[in-house]
């Protein structure tokens, strides 16, 4: 199994905010399997909570990895289905593999899918267990599930993340209608909002209009492998620092402002 990243970012200044870690199955000829392929088989023969605790491991230590040689990482998500929240001490065997490996709280988050908690309140208090550590807790593909609403009351999430499905309604009356309410809702109930699924620019500009906090889809890029992950945050550092050429020209700026005040000081004193 490999683990790639697909990032997001902010949906008002384009910048990197974080990944999802999504996970593909390389076949020995090197051909790659997509998760919808084998995670329902997986569902149904229980390997599923494995795979999704290798998933964390694996993501977890490649945060721990990059940050100790100084590279500048943004949280990373990890999906965790269904079956893994109900396991036993699934809070425990998450955040001892966490501090196993050194990684700061806030570097890791996951994602539960609505479906998931449905009309279930004990998963809250497993939501909130990780939430009280530090662990971010998105509510995935939401508007796919029949009881949103009844889940979006139960306050143990800190993201609302927004299902393609209706990303698409973009440009249709009814779907900008709904996607309007969802985003205002969500933003009532004190939740960060990520659209996901994002594939034009029309729909970016519409939820740059509604004030959607984030957004991850092909738009801006598809899911990449770690190393290309890696380099393309160190990219992302790059073209966001500013250039030596700026540099020279800020300094030189400040250079020349500090000369004319200099100037203007001798001149006052020589008129008194
Ligand atoms: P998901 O969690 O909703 O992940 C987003 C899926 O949408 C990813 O597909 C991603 O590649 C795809 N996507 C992102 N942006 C766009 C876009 O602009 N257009 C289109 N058409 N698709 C986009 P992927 O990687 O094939 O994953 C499919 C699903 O498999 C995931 O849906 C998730 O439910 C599941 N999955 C992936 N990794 C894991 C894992 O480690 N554990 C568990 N339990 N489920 C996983
Ligand atoms: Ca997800
Ligand atoms: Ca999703």
């Amino acid at each position: 199994f490999e683990v790639w990243y697909q990032p997001k970012y902010s949906a008002s200044t384009k910048k990197l905010v974080g990944s999802e870690a999504l996970v593909r199955w390389r076949e020995t000829d090197g051909k790659l399997i997509p998760p919808g392929r084998f995670i329902p088989l997986f569902e149904r023969d229980g390997y599923i909570s494995r795979l999704d605790e290798y998933v964390f491991r694996e993501a977890c230590h490649k945060q721990k990895y990059w940050l100790d040689r100084g590279i500048k990482i943004c949280p990373v998500s990890v999906n965790i289905s269904r079956a893994t929240i109900y396991g036993a001490n699934v809070v425990d065997k998450y955040l001892g593999i966490l501090d196993s490996c050194g990684l700061p709280h806030q570097y890791i988050q996951l994602e539960v899918l609505e479906s998931a908690i449905s009309g279930k309140a004990d998963i809250a208090k497993i939501l909130e267990k990780f939430r009280s550590s530090g662990v971010r807790i998105l509510m995935d593909d939401f508007g796919t599930g029949y009881s949103s609403l009844a889940t979006l009351n139960m306050h143990c999430f800190d993201t609302l993340k927004i299902d393609k499905s209706l990303i698409d309604g973009i440009g249709q009356k009814d779907g900008e209608t709904l996607l309007h309410y969802v985003i205002k809702m969500g933003r009532h109930l004190g939740l960060h909002i990520t659209a996901e699924g994002v594939e034009h620019e029309s729909q970016l500009s519409y939820l740059q209009e509604q004030k959607c906090d984030d957004i991850q889809g092909f738009l801006m890029s598809k899911p990449l492998n770690a190393e290309d992950a890696l380099e393309f945050v160190k990219q992302y550092d790059e073209l966001h620092k500013p250039s030596r050429q700026s540099l020279e020209e800020n300094s030189n700026k400040l250079a020349a402002e500090r000369m004319e005040r200099e100037k203007g000081n001798a001149d006052s004193s020589a008129n008194v």
